[in-house]
């Protein structure tokens, strides 16, 4: 009977996983179409200067409106699109439509774009990047390509000269997600990096009591700041986060106490009203635990 069980659980274990390619394989071809017929988006959150209190910029997010399931976030179709191959051609899009939007918008105001460690590794990466520079005729340190360490895992002949190159197009460079892998010094020390973006994990409970957040938010300010980078906290969500986050001296600070991610109109009415950026939100995300 045992046996029987078993056998039975390792079925309904098999079907499972069937049903899971299934799906992805179905996502996958769903995905190509969407690309081929401009079923995806991208949105714009805010990044604001906390000396200024100024939008300086946006992060632009990609958004597929799936015909059927609705708004599907990248969370779950960028690692599809990695697996199939298809994050190259869907950054470049990124890049070129970032572009085109950079032109129509204040000079002050960058763009960030994510580049995934797959379209990194493409030799062709500078040059796309330098030809929609070109074609959209903005001036390259308008565009702030978002890297994660991840990238480092690679060999490293390839991933220095490919930073040189980049730095030689004049594009900006952030390091993504920080804290949340290796966040090895060697990177910041070799690597040509504008930013530190301090992932939202260290933002999300800084502000509970006996939370060691604050001291790595501050610690990894100040080393950015003393290699002449500005660093930006993600996910900053309530008024007590973005006080604790000014006191720690982050430069720059997204999250959705100043704006969700917007939509190319919203976008544009947004910076139509002027650059100055107000908080609003709740003070505090929870009651403080008794
Ligand atoms: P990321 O680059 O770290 O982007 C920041 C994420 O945090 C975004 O999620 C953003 O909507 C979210 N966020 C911003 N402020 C807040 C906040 O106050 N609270 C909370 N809870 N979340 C906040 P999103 O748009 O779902 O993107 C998730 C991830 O997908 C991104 O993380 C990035 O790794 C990837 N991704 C998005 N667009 C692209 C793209 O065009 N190319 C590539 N390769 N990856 C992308
Ligand atoms: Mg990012
Ligand atoms: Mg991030
Ligand atoms: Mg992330």
């Amino acid at each position: 009977a045992a046996k029987d069980a078993g056998r039975g659980r390792y079925r309904v274990f098999s079907d499972d996983l069937h049903v899971a390619a299934r799906e992805r394989n179905q996502l996958e071809e769903e995905l190509r179409l969407a690309i081929d017929t401009g079923g995806l988006q991208l949105h714009y959150q805010p990044v604001v200067n906390t000396a200024t209190e100024e939008i300086s910029g946006f992060e632009a997010l990609m958004r597929w409106n799936h015909p059927k399931q609705g708004w599907i976030s990248p969370e779950k179709f960028v690692p599809v699109a990695e697996d199939a191959g298809l994050i190259v051609a869907m950054g470049e899009w990124a890049i070129r439509q970032a572009c085109r939007d950079l032109a129509r918008w204040p000079k002050s105001v960058r763009c960030a774009v994510n580049v995934s460690p797959l379209q990194f590794a493409d030799p062709a990466l500078p040059g796309v990047i330098a030809d929609a520079i070109a074609k959209a005729g903005i001036s390259p340190e308008r565009l702030e390509l978002e890297i994660t360490e991840s990238v480092f895992l690679d060999d490293s002949e390839g991933t220095d000269a490919t930073f040189a190159a980049l730095k030689a197009v004049g594009v900006r460079l952030a390091l993504d997600d920080f804290g949340t892998g290796y966040s090895s010094l060697g990177y910041l020390k070799n690597a040509p990096f504008d930013k530190i973006k301090i992932d939202q994990g260290f933002v999300r409970g800084a502000t509970m009591p006996g939370s060691r957040n604050g001291a790595i938010i501050a610690a990894i300010s100040s080393l950015a700041n003393a290699l002449g980078m500005d660093t930006t906290a993600e996910g900053v969500e309530t008024l007590d986060e973005l006080e604790l986050i000014r006191m720690h001296g982050c430069s720059h600070i997204q999250g959705y106490i100043y704006s969700k991610p917007l939509s190319t109109a919203e976008a544009d009415a947004r910076l139509a009203e002027g650059l100055k950026a107000r908080p609003s939100g709740p003070r505090a995300a929870r009651e403080p635990r008794q």
